[in-house]
């Protein structure tokens, strides 16, 4: 069996990145992208997100992003994907879900149902849209309204005139309910005071202390959880109507609702009668194909090497120098994404160049002056 010299798990904005810098470094790879057309996550963003709701969309490695309009981020950014793909040659295969990765002596075999591939480095980069996360909260399967996740969310026609509970302090149950208050009448619960950033924020810092968590093995946080929330002009109809009055979590879920306890209300028990629970409660990094590799510490996450000056570059596991994660902790952002798939191209030489012998000045050094 052919035998790559990496092999990249995922084909959005991460593995493009990798993809283009491996190709600028005459790296042998092959990425396997799960998805059944180009285009990421993205591809399965709710069709009222306009590319004018976006946070910002970085540019991929000598590819400028579309930018803000009024047409779906659901269309516009993974006919962008497609094109880079197609400009590039970039070696994509799909659909390819990856469900398992083994360490067989020097190499590591990629597994997808019967067909495999191997190779002398992986790069991760399957992102975190495969993995919702939906907490436990006692009394969830009683209830007989209708829950929904992020992942599922239809638009906001379809709650019209039904009660909505917006769970999560994120900046999609910000938007959801900037789309809902103005048509029904929703209610909004996080588990921590929101921190609003009316003034901007200091991102460096921000994803570094994302960093700090993945360094010691952490599970990450979300880039988005510590930057903060900001509401923008399309979401001050909603705070006018008093939407962005939240409270804290309930206790339990009920047939008809949800129900704070005394000791959380500091007065009577109280109970919400809805029809509908949306979870924004956000994701956890897709990497289960990895538990073979055994990578995650005890704490539970999977910690990465420190990767010099930038915040961005950590992407090295530290269990297992063959393994480089993009779009993982600090680097799971579009920019940071950008970022981490050049770093990983780079770790990926150097592993090579200690390990095989392959000589760094045979593989484009001139790529290493090439812009993220
Ligand atoms: C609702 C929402 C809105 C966001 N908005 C913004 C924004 O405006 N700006 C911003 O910078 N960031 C934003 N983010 C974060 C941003 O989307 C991500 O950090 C970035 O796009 C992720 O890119 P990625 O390549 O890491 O992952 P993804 O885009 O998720 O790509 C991962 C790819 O891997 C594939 N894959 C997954 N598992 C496997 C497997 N086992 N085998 C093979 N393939 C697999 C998937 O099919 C997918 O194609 C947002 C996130 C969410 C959830």
């Amino acid at each position: 069996m052919h035998v790559y010299d990496a092999v990249v798990i995922g084909a959005g904005q991460a593995g493009l990145s990798a993809s283009y810098h491996l190709k600028r470094l005459g790296i042998d790879h092959v990425v396997l992208d799960a998805a059944e057309r180009p285009g990421g996550a993205w591809q399965h963003r709710w069709d009222s997100l306009t590319m004018a709701d976006v946070h910002g969309v970085a540019d991929l490695p000598d590819a400028a992003a579309p930018g803000g309009s009024g047409d779906r981020a659901n269309v516009v950014v993974p006919a962008w994907f497609g094109d880079y793909e197609t400009t590039h040659a970039l070696p994509v295969e799909r659909p390819a879900r990856v469900d398992r990765v083994t360490s067989q002596g020097e190499l590591l075999v990629v597994h997808a149902g019967s067909r495999s591939w191997r190779g002398r480095t992986i790069v991760n980069a399957t992102g975190t849209w495969d993995r919702p996360f939906v907490p436990y909260y006692p009394g969830a399967d009683t209830f007989r309204g209708e829950q929904l996740h992020t992942v599922d969310y239809p638009g906001p026609e379809h709650f019209r005139g039904k009660r909505v509970l917006v769970v999560g302090g994120g900046a999609s149950a910000v938007q959801f309910l900037g789309e809902l208050a103005p048509i029904t009448d929703t209610l909004w619960v996080t588990r921590r005071v929101p921190v609003w950033n009316e003034g901007g924020f200091d991102g460096r810092a921000a994803i570094g202390r994302v960093l700090d968590r993945v360094r010691e093995g952490r599970p990450p946080a979300s880039v988005v959880s510590v930057t903060g929330l900001a509401l923008r002009p399309q979401e001050r109809l909603a705070e006018s109507l008093g939407a962005y009055r939240r409270r804290p979590m309930f206790t339990r879920i009920e047939p008809d609702g949800v129900r704070w306890s005394e000791a959380s209300t500091g007065s009577d028990a109280a109970l919400e009668a809805v029809d509908v629970i949306l979870w924004a409660t956000g994701f956890r990094p897709a990497v289960e194909h990895l538990a073979p590799l055994h990578l995650r510490t005890r704490y539970g996450g999977i910690a990465l090497q420190s990767g010099g000056s930038d915040v961005q570059t950590a992407v090295t596991a530290a269990a297992d120098p063959r393994v480089q994660l993009v779009g993982y902790g600090p680097s799971a952002s579009t920019i940071g994404a950008t970022r981490a798939g050049r770093a990983a191209a780079l770790a990926v030489r150097r592993y090579l160049a200690e390990t095989v012998g392959m000589a760094a000045d045979t593989v484009g050094m001139a790529a290493e002056t090439a812009t993220a």
